[in-house]
Formats: structure tokens, C-alpha cells, sequence
């Protein structure tokens, strides 16, 4: 269990022990990483602190992504402390609540804009800044969601913003490629976190999917976690700019009506 031995990953997202990033850091470390981690905000530093002293993780940063002096601080923090980064997780997104209730083309202006500097433009703000501490052979990783292919009801503005987190994943592929950096996203299935608790309907979503799904089986953070210990391994090493569906296999279903109702 040690692919990852030797690497060090600087892991944002973890909001507590829910959180798909917290299943990301346990399964890295599993596998022989160093962790690193970054939370939003001043609120969420008593759950993470002690997570963090679980995998003998000691730094521990907040940073707040939709601020460029807070990015710009972080880093100069990594530089000092990590020297190197050779894996770059980030496990975020937001939207307000009141641009899922209602039809997508509600959205308004602001919404929209907050929806895709939190979930998608700071995937790559992370990326540039992490840049100069990477070598060949290291990953950015992001996390995703089917209502970004698809149309899903409810998801609305963060099935936009997905779409596009997924467009800049296979850009930020072509362009740091001849760097030896990979750049993937993994598509994970409804999992329940924080985040999936602000999408309306979710908890019917959510107990539907086994039902569906070719393997019947609910998704959890540690498969995640798994997949992307082996997205971030040298396993991967030709492997960028993709999408890996962590999802049971729902994404390729052609009809998605529980078995009971056929
Ligand atoms: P979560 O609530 O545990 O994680 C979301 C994280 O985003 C939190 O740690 C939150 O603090 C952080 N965040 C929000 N705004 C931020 C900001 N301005 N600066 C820094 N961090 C900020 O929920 P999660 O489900 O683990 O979400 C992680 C990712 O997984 C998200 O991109 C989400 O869209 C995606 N995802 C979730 C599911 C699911 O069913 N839970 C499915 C597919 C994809």
C-alpha cells in the first residue's frame, strides 16, 4: 500500500469527516503520502485540526479560494514549509442554494459568477500557483459531477459549473503536459457530504441510485479516495485531461428507471 510513498499532497477541500477531500487524504496517506491541508474558513479550523492530527498532518491552512491575496498566502506558506508539492487536490465548489430551487434560467448574474469563481476558476488560480513547486511526474486532481454531461434537474448553475471545471481540466492538461504534469478529474456519484445537502432533492437522489446503478451499490468517500490514490500514482502516468466516473456505472445507463418500476 504504498504507491504514493515519497509524494507529498496539498489537499483543499476537507470540511469535515464527510467531505470526499478527507477521503482523498486518508487514502493518500494510506498509500506513503505526505498531506497537506487547506480549509476554507476560520469556522471549519476545530473540525479540521483534528483530522488532520489523525494522518500526522501538520500543515493545516486556511484559505478561502475566491480571494487572490488568501491564494497568494497560502502558497508562500507551502513554499516554506512543503519545498515541493507533487500532488494538487481540489475538492470545492459552491453555489447559492436559491439558484437550485428554481428553473436554471433564474439564475441571475451574481449566482452565476460565484458559482463558477468558486467551483471552477480557482481550480486553476491553485494550479498556477502550485506550478513552480511541481516536477514531472506530479497530478492536479478535481472532482466532478454527471450534471455536468447531462442534464440534471435542480443542479442547474453547478451543472454549468461543472461543465466547465471539466473543460479546464482537459486545458490545463494540453498546457502543463510538457511540464509532466496530469491533470483528471474524478465524476463521483451522490455521496452524503455538506455540499450535497445544499442540492435540493438530494436525499431522494441519493436513496433511487442503488436501486439504478449497474452495480447497486452506493458510493462512499473511500472509493474515491482510492481512485484518486491511483490517478495520482505513477500507475496513471499516461493518463490526463480525462474524466474517471466513480459512480457505480450510472453514467452509462441509456434508461435510468429503478428495476421495480420496469
Ligand atoms: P464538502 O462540503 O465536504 O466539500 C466542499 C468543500 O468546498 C468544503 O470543504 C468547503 O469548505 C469548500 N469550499 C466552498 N467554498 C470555498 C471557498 N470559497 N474557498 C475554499 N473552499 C471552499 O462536500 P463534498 O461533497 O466533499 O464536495 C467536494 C467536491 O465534490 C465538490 O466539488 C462537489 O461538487 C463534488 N462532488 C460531490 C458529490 C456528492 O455527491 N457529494 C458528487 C460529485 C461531485
Amino acid at each position: 500500500m504504498t504507491l504514493l510513498l515519497g509524494k507529498t499532497a496539498l489537499i483543499f477541500g476537507v470540511a469535515n469527516d464527510h467531505s470526499i477531500a478527507w477521503g482523498i487524504a486518508r487514502a493518500m496517506h494510506g498509500h506513503g503520502a505526505k498531506i497537506a491541508l487547506s480549509y476554507a474558513g476560520e469556522a471549519l479550523e476545530r473540525r479540521v485540526r483534528p483530522l488532520a492530527d489523525t494522518i500526522q498532518c501538520d500543515f493545516v491552512e486556511q484559505c478561502d479560494v475566491s480571494s487572490d491575496e488568501e491564494i497568494e498566502t497560502l502558497f508562500i506558506k507551502a513554499t516554506a514549509e512543503l519545498k515541493s508539492i507533487d500532488i494538487l487536490v481540489h475538492s470545492i465548489a459552491f453555489a447559492n442554494r436559491e439558484d437550485m430551487l428554481g428553473r436554471y434560467i433564474e439564475t441571475r448574474r451574481d449566482g452565476f459568477h460565484l458559482a463558477m469563481d468558486v467551483s471552477v476558476y480557482s481550480l486553476t488560480a491553485l494550479a498556477r500557483k502550485a506550478l513552480p513547486l511541481m516536477k514531472p511526474g506530479s497530478s492536479i486532481l478535481t472532482i466532478t459531477y454527471y450534471a455536468g454531461q447531462k442534464a440534471v434537474p435542480k443542479y442547474n448553475v453547478m451543472g454549468i459549473a461543472k461543465a466547465a471545471l471539466e473543460a479546464s481540466v482537459r486545458y490545463l492538461a494540453m498546457d502543463l503536459g510538457s511540464d509532466g504534469i496530469r491533470v483528471n478529474a474524478i465524476s463521483a456519484g451522490p455521496i452524503r457530504t455538506l455540499a450535497a445537502a445544499g442540492v435540493p432533492g438530494f436525499k431522494k437522489m441519493y436513496r433511487e441510485f442503488t436501486k439504478i446503478t449497474p452495480l447497486k451499490e452506493s458510493i462512499t468517500i473511500d472509493d474515491v479516495g482510492a481512485a484518486a490514490v491511483w490517478l495520482a500514482s505513477d500507475m496513471a502516468s499516461k493518463t490526463t485531461g480525462e474524466v474517471l466516473f466513480v459512480d457505480s456505472g450510472y453514467n452509462i445507463l441509456g434508461l435510468t428507471v429503478p428495476e421495480d418500476l420496469q
